[in-house]
């Protein structure tokens, strides 16, 4: 009888109580509302290139129609060796040191593995450096891994480059590992040769792993060079992540993959966990493995995006301009990826919750941004634009931008 059944609620697991991912948070579930209710909204909030119009080679979909009815079994769990010798050689083009094809892990998806890899190495109390701004998986990750994320500074007054002396002050005899997002997401910025050589100088000090997520390493503009951490650290035990989401625009393929390099003897142990967690989740989508080959090999029309006269780097033109010209608000111009991190001048602005001002742009001008704070950044004067659509799009929602804040609380 429902009636006199006991009254029991299910609540979620505390392991979730301090996790954050407002990338697809309440304001975007707002959005979905008014979407649902008819209203048209301007997404400028999330990294999925094929909704714009981006398209992956033709070769990369004949590929995958060809291999499909082979790819019914379960693969071995760290992939298909097609896929880990493409990997690999990928691995040598980025001078990525010591790898073989037991070194190889694909995913699906780098966030799969961002949870594999966080899972596999945090205790309760372990801590992590982790920047911030970031792409607030890695954070979510190793929080409900059980870890604590720290985050370091990455400073808007140098490029959006890691702070190094910040660095420094928050490692301890509990930090095992420095994470770093190159290039990065939100701020679009790309670490030169020297920032990273910093970098591994502080984790060789401190004995640190270093974790270097690159998913936008083949989205870099300006002629200029992404140079993988890893390369730079012979001796130390590094993981670097990348996939085929954003460099050949399949996000919704699910296909990602992560590198283990350099000292691997002094990880043996954490490479035994990786490599149980990876059985345990019998392998990645393999129709997806199954186009590594072919789109690391084949035509790399993500080039034509990145040059002058190519979407990618026209609408960064455009909306670095564009931002940049609306009163109260800055911005550094990104080298990379398709993301813009402005500020929001609080002076102008008094703007106490930045989720609120998400928010309130959503209601009344029908524009989905990503706010600040969601990216572990602890001041509300910033938010993330993904300038993915097209000029004309862009044209139209920093318009409206402009126009919600001539009258947005002064
Ligand atoms: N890492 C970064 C920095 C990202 O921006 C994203 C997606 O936006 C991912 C990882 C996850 O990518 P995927 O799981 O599609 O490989």
């Amino acid at each position: 009888n429902l009636e006199t059944s006991p009254r029991r609620t299910f609540s979620k697991s505390t392991k979730l109580d301090n996790v954050l991912y407002d990338v697809r948070g309440p304001v975007v579930d707002e959005a979905n509302r008014m979407e649902r209710n008819g209203t048209h909204i301007l997404k400028l909030n999330i990294g999925n290139p094929a909704p714009f119009g981006f398209r992956t080679p033709d070769e990369v979909i004949y590929d995958m129609r060809h291999q499909l009815a082979d790819c019914q079994g379960y693969s071995a769990s760290q992939g298909l060796f097609a896929a880990r010798k493409a990997i690999m050689q990928y691995a040598q083009l980025k001078k990525i040191p010591n790898v073989d094809i037991d070194d190889i892990y694909t995913g699906n998806g780098v966030s799969e593995l961002i949870n594999l890899s966080m899972s596999a190495l945090l205790d309760d109390g372990d801590e992590i450096l982790i920047p911030s701004p970031d792409y607030p998986l890695w954070t979510a990750c190793a929080t409900l891994a059980g870890g604590k994320a720290v985050h370091y500074i990455c400073d808007e007054q140098s490029e959006w480059y890691p702070d190094m002396e910040d660095i420094k002050r928050k490692v301890n005899s509990r930090t095992k590992a420095i994470v770093l997002i190159n290039p990065n997401n939100p701020t679009g910025a790309l670490y030169p040769r020297e920032v990273l050589k910093q970098i591994v100088d502080i984790a060789r000090e401190h004995q640190l792993m270093i974790f270097s997520d690159e998913i936008y390493d083949r989205l870099v503009m300006d002629g200029e060079e992404h140079v993988s951490i890893a390369s730079l650290a012979p001796d130390l035990f590094c993981v670097t992540f990348s996939g085929l989401s954003k460099s050949h625009m399949i996000a919704g393929f699910r296909i990602g993959w992560m590198i283990l390099s350099g000292n691997k003897a002094i990880a043996k142990d954490y490479i035994e966990g990786l490599n149980m967690l990876s059985n345990m989740r019998l392998c990645s989508n393999v129709p997806a493995q199954a186009v590594v080959q072919t789109a690391l090999g084949g035509h790399q029309s993500v080039n034509d995006y990145i040059i002058p006269g190519g979407r990618i780097y026209e609408q960064r033109e455009f909306i670095y301009n564009a931002l940049c010209d609306i009163p109260g608000i800055s911005a550094v111009k990104p080298k990379a990826a398709f993301y813009i991190f402005p500020k929001i001048d609080t002076k102008k602005f008094n703007i106490t919750n930045d989720e609120q001002f998400a928010l309130d742009l959503l209601r009344e001008k029908k524009i989905l941004i990503v706010h600040g704070s969601g990216f572990n950044w602890k001041d509300p004067d910033h938010f993330r634009v993904v300038y993915l659509p097209r000029v004309e799009v862009l044209e139209d929602a920093s318009v409206k931008l402009r126009d919600f804040l001539e009258y947005y609380r002064q």
